[in-house]
């Protein structure tokens, strides 16, 4: 068995295949693992995150996939939100003692950015979502409709939109509300704030990504699996309908009974050829699938600037700000030091794409002096910006069309990655999912079919009597 790529996607396909008692073979173009969800040494000797990653409760697959490779123990999962705005106004969201779908009732009423008029727009549209069961009956529309059309019909206030729709999806969907399908954001709603109690507690890696992805090789190799790193694939070789091989530099070919091709999908449109195009037609069309961005801002000051571990900013270019430091404490080899490194993320940051590095470090200081009184006496130690210009596909009205299943069309060639069909938006999650269920096909056609992927949270409290 061959995998190509070891992100999330080639991985999780990668340890569930040795499991199942396959020689996996892992070949990855990077000289680590973790493809976008890792971390780097800057050569000032800092780990940092290629970006800050997050998972919700209801990522069950991620859960399932962690607890394999033994890294569970490392992400902290946290039960309350914080929100603030310029004026110093804080919002929490925290589920309270009544159970779901009225949880998070208490802070939602409380919740001091939102006007009572924005409340009560909102109030109305998650009953909509809450009395489909997650579906509404407009984003059935051909092509899909876009989150914010959804909002508008379902006359959102402006407060609503910005302070609170936006606020959560922009973040977890990577994408303006005019350019989000509908069908996403109202799942975001319905797995991470409705149907569960604890499908919003949000968990965050306590150590740099990769140390997150150590138990994977073992998984491989111990049972007799291989995984190469900067190994890339340059040429996949057909034969009668069937892939032949694999070749990498210098003419090396590797062949194998399966392969799982887990790259970026604009990379995986490149290497496929006119012939392979025509036998998966849905290899032809990838290139539909659009990119989003998002930018990391990591500042260091000398001293303690922000007690919690993570705030979001409303109103603001900075969204998130997340207290690395605090995370990091009490971690593996991570040192308690006295200064305090805090990592900034902007999703959908199409604006700052062409911004100089300084102006945007300027731009995003300024905001957290605003909101962290004490930054103000701090000096900054140091800073670094990190752009992704494809951070992740664009969740578009309709892209769900152009995302290819795992199983082929031609024998011996599966597809993996967060952009292919798995329902779920781009995400860590989804590349899991999609991972699994590349494995469940290979599985399938050799004649010994498992179930890897792991069910949804089930809907708790009310909303178990009623779906
Ligand atoms: C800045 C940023 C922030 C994010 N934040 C979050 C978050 O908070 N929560 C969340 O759930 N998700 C987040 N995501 C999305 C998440 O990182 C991705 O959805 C997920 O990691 C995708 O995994 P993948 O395996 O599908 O793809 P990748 O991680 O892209 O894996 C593809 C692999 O293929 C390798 N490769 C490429 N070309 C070749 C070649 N020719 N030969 C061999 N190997 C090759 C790459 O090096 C890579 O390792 C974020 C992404 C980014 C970029």
């Amino acid at each position: 068995m061959i995998v190509i790529g070891g992100g999330l996607a080639g991985l999780s396909a990668g340890v569930a295949l040795a499991e199942a008692g396959w020689r996996v073979r892992l070949f990855e173009q990077r000289p680590f693992l973790g493809g976008r969800a890792t971390s780097y040494v800057l050569p000032d000797g800092e780990h940092v995150d290629n970006c800050q990653h997050v998972t919700l409760g209801c990522c069950t697959n991620l859960e399932d996939f962690y607890k394999r490779v033994g890294s569970a123990g490392k992400i902290k999962f946290f039960d309350r939100l914080l929100f603030q705005d310029p004026q110093g106004k804080i919002g929490r969201m925290q589920a309270g003692v009544l159970p779901a779908p009225f949880h998070m009732t208490g802070s939602f009423a409380s919740f001091a950015p939102l006007s009572l008029a924005d409340k009560r727009s909102i109030a109305r549209a998650l009953l909509d979502i809450l009395r489909g069961r997650g579906h509404t009956a407009d984003l059935d529309t051909p092509g899909g409709i876009s989150m914010l059309e959804w909002l508008r019909r379902r006359r959102q206030t402006p407060g609503a939109i910005e302070r609170f729709w936006r606020v959560v999806l922009v973040s977890a969907l990577d994408e303006e509300l005019g350019r989000t399908d509908a069908r996403f954001g109202v799942d975001v709603f319905w797995k991470g704030f409705l149907s569960n109690r604890g499908g919003y507690r949000m968990g965050v890696p306590a150590v740099p990504l990769a140390e997150l992805y150590e138990g994977c090789k073992t998984a491989m190799e111990s049972r007799g699996g291989e995984v190469n790193l900067r190994t890339p694939i340059r040429a996949i070789h057909l034969a009668k309908g069937a892939i032949e091989s694999v070749e990498f530099d210098a003419g090396r070919a590797e062949s194998a009974d399966a392969y799982v091709f887990a790259l970026p999908h604009l990379v995986m449109a490149e290497l496929a050829s006119d012939e392979m195009k025509r036998a998966e037609p849905s290899l032809a069309q990838l290139e539909n699938i659009g990119v989003a961005p998002i930018t990391g801002v990591h500042l260091w000051f000398d001293r303690a600037v922000m007690h919690e571990p993570f705030v979001t900013l409303l109103d603001t270019t900075t969204q998130w700000i997340f207290n690395k430091s605090a995370l990091y404490e009490n971690s593996n080899g991570i040192r308690k030091e006295k200064g305090q490194y805090l990592q900034l993320v902007i999703s959908a940051s199409y604006d700052l794409l062409a911004k100089p590095r300084q102006e945007i470090i300027d731009l995003c200081l300024k905001e957290v002096l605003q909101a962290l009184p004490g930054a103000r006496n701090a000096k900054l130690v140091k800073a670094t910006v990190i752009k992704e210009a494809s951070a992740t596909f664009s969740p578009q009205p309709g892209v769900d069309r152009w995302r290819p299943r795992q199983e082929t069309h031609i024998a011996g060639m599966y597809l993996a990655g967060d952009w292919t069909h798995t329902g779920w938006p781009a995400t860590m999650e989804g590349a899991v999912r999609s991972g699994y269920l590349a494995a469940e096909a290979v599985l399938r056609q050799a004649g010994t079919p498992k179930t890897i992927l792991r069910p949804d949270l089930p809907p708790d409290g009310f909303v178990a009597w009623f779906t």
